[in-house]
C-alpha cells in the first residue's frame, strides 16, 4: 500500500521520433488545438467588448460541439476531442490567471511558434511506446524512463526546430511519506479506556487532562440546570445558549488533546493497532457506549488514521471477536469470568499479574500482527526507547502520562 497525500507532480520530457504518417496526424492535433485556442480567444474578446463579460468554459464547450457538427469545421473531429477540451481549459485558466493579475492576457498562437497539445486521459505507456487516442500505432521514445510514480497527463510538442517531445506529468511519491514496513518492534497496540484515556502495549498510559475533566463537570451542571427550566421560557433559552457554549469549549479542548496524542503516537511508532470501535460500543452496555462517544474515541481513531496516512505509517484495526481483554497476554489462557471492576488481570494458569488495560493492549498488538501473518515479539523485553521517546514528546505537549511498572519486565 502506498499513500501519496503530499502530492508532488514532476514533468519528465523525452524526445520523440514519430513516423511520417504520425507527423501528419500530430500536425492535425497541433492545428486543431491552436485553432480552438485562437477561435475562442477571439470570441471572448468580441463578447467582452460587446457585453462587458467574457465567455465561460461551459459556453466554450457548447460552442465547440456546434462547431464540430458544422461541415466547414468537420476536420476538428480528426483530433482527439479531449485534447481540444484541454485547450479550452488552458485558455480558461489563462483568463482566470489574467483576471487575478497572476499572468498576462492570453496571446493568439502562431504557426511558427512551438506547438503542443495535451492528452489528459486514455493514454497508455508501455516501455518506450506511448499509446494515445486517434493513433493506431504507438509513438516512440528512445530514452529510458527514469521515474517511478503514476502518469497523470501527457503533453506532446513540436519545437520550431522540428524536434518532437513528450512531456509526462508524473505524480511522485514524496520521500517522506513512503509507507513504512510493519515490524513487531515498531508496532504499538492501543487500549482505549475511561479512567486512563489510552494504555499502550509498552506500558505508557496517557491521562485525560484535568482541565477537560473540569469542563465536563461544568457541562453536567449546566445541563442539569437546563432540564429544570420551564419549557418555552426565556430562561431556558438562555441556559441552552450557555450549555452550547460549554459544549463548544469542551470540544475545542478535546480536539486539541486528541490532536496532540495522535500526533505523538504516529510520530513515534510505524504501526498502530487499534480495536474496531463500532463493535466495542455495541458489545457493552448503554452507559459505556455513551462514555465512548464522550471520550472522543471516534475522533481519536480518525485522527490517528489521517496522521498515519500522511506520515506513511500503518493502522491495523482488529476485529470484533478478538478477546483482547479476557486473554492472558503471556500464556493465551482465556478468562471468561473477568469482571469490568477487576483492574488487575491475574492468570490462574501461568500466574501472570498485570494491569488489565496493559494486558489488553499487548493482546491488541499481537492480534494486529497475527492478522497480517507477521511474527509477534512476545517474550522479548519491551524496548525502553519506545516509551521514553513517547513520554518526552507528550511532556513537550504538556500532556500527563506515566509508565506502568510492569512495563519493561522480561515477561512482556
Ligand atoms: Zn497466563
Amino acid at each position: 500500500m502506498m499513500y501519496y497525500l503530499n502530492a508532488m507532480f514532476t514533468a519528465y520530457k523525452y524526445r520523440m521520433y514519430p513516423s511520417e504518417s504520425q507527423k501528419d496526424l500530430l500536425e492535425k492535433h497541433f492545428g486543431s488545438c491552436r485553432f480552438a485556442w485562437n477561435y475562442f480567444l477571439a470570441l471572448h474578446n468580441k463578447k467582452y467588448t460587446e457585453e462587458g463579460k467574457g465567455i465561460t468554459f461551459k459556453e466554450m464547450g457548447k460552442e465547440l460541439t456546434l462547431l464540430k457538427r458544422n461541415e466547414e469545421y468537420g476536420w476538428l473531429n480528426e483530433a482527439n476531442s479531449q485534447s481540444l477540451q484541454a485547450s479550452l481549459m488552458n485558455l480558461d485558466t489563462a483568463f482566470n490567471r489574467f483576471f487575478r493579475t497572476l499572468g498576462g492576457f492570453p496571446n493568439f498562437k502562431k504557426k511558427n511558434q512551438s506547438q503542443s497539445f495535451a492528452v489528459p486521459q486514455h493514454f497508455h505507456i508501455d516501455g518506450n511506446r506511448i499509446y494515445i487516442p486517434k493513433f493506431n500505432k504507438p509513438l516512440r521514445i528512445f530514452e529510458h524512463r527514469d521515474y517511478s510514480g503514476k502518469e497523470r497527463n501527457l503533453t506532446i510538442s513540436r519545437e520550431p526546430s522540428g524536434e518532437y517531445y513528450v512531456s509526462i506529468l508524473v505524480l511522485e511519491p514524496d520521500i517522506e511519506t513512503q509507507q513504512k514496513p510493519v515490524k513487531a518492534e515498531s508496532t504499538i497496540g492501543i487500549d482505549l479506556g475511561i479512567k486512563k484515556f489510552v494504555t499502550l502495549s509498552n506500558g505508557v498510559q496517557i491521562n485525560k487532562p484535568n482541565h477537560i475533566k473540569r469542563s465536563e463537570k461544568k457541562l453536567v451542571k449546566a445541563q442539569r440546570l437546563l432540564s429544570r427550566k420551564g419549557k418555552g421560557s426565556k430562561n431556558r433559552q438562555k441556559q441552552r445558549t450557555k450549555v452550547a457554549r460549554v459544549q463548544g469549549h469542551i470540544s475545542n479542548q478535546r480536539n486539541d488533546f486528541l490532536n496532540k496524542v495522535s500526533d505523538v503516537i504516529t510520530k513515534v511508532y510505524d504501526t498502530v493497532v487499534i480495536e474496531d470501535l463500532n463493535v466495542r460500543g455495541m458489545l457493552r452496555n448503554h452507559h459505556l457506549a455513551r462514555s465512548i462517544s464522550d471520550a472522543g474515541w471516534y475522533t481519536f481513531t480518525s485522527m490517528l488514521k489521517a496522521k498515519a496516512l500522511k506520515r506513511g505509517k500503518n493502522i491495523i484495526e482488529i476485529g470484533r471477536f478478538d478477546p483482547s481483554t479476557k486473554m492472558c497476554s503471556h500464556c493465551g489462557n482465556i478468562k471468561d469470568d473477568l469482571k469490568l471492576s477487576e483492574r488487575t488481570y491475574h492468570c490462574d494458569v501461568c500466574g501472570l499479574t498485570i494491569n488489565r488495560d496493559l494486558n489488553a493492549s499487548i493482546n491488541i498488538k499481537r492480534f494486529g500482527l497475527i492478522s497480517l501473518a507477521l511474527p509477534t515479539d512476545s517474550g522479548e523485553v519491551t524496548p525502553v526507547d519506545s516509551y521514553t521517546n513517547t513520554l518526552k514528546l507528550l511532556e513537550r505537549e504538556g500532556i500527563g502520562a506515566s509508565v506502568l511498572e510492569e512495563a519493561g519486565s522480561p515477561r512482556l
